[in-house]
């Protein structure tokens, strides 16, 4: 009776399959080497991009492999700023005249009080 009884299980319980008849994927091991002297392996997919860099699972540290050739070109390339993507798209005479339009605009906000100040950025906007 006690055998025939259906087995319980709850939501997310883990499964009852096993690996018998099972063709697992082919993978590999890479090895890392943490910084601070652990190493450790990762299995990955055979075909997977192995990454060059895995968080040290002892650590936390970022680790190293040496199965991957290190893209230091790419990381140490600086990371373009604000004023770069800036310069890619305007030049610096094109920022003074929307600096001028823009201070004309402030200036005319805040009335005929700063007018005699407007007069020489008018100026520079025709140079
Ligand atoms: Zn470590």
């Amino acid at each position: 009776m006690a055998e025939r009884a259906l087995r319980g299980t709850r939501l997310g319980a883990t499964s009852y399959e096993n690996d018998r008849n099972t063709d697992l994927a082919p993978r590999r091991d890479v090895a890392f080497d943490c910084p601070k002297g652990h190493h450790f392996t990762v299995p990955f997919a055979a075909e997977a991009e192995i990454p060059a860099v895995w968080e040290c699972r002892v650590c936390g540290a970022t680790a190293l492999t040496a199965a991957v050739d290190l893209p230091a070109q790419k990381k140490a390339k600086p990371p373009r700023s604000h004023w770069d993507m800036l310069m890619e798209r305007r030049t610096i005479a094109d920022l003074e005249e929307v600096l001028a339009e823009r201070l004309a605009v402030i200036r005319e906000r805040r009335g005929l009080a700063d007018a005699t100040q407007a007069a020489p950025a008018v100026q520079r906007k025709s140079a």
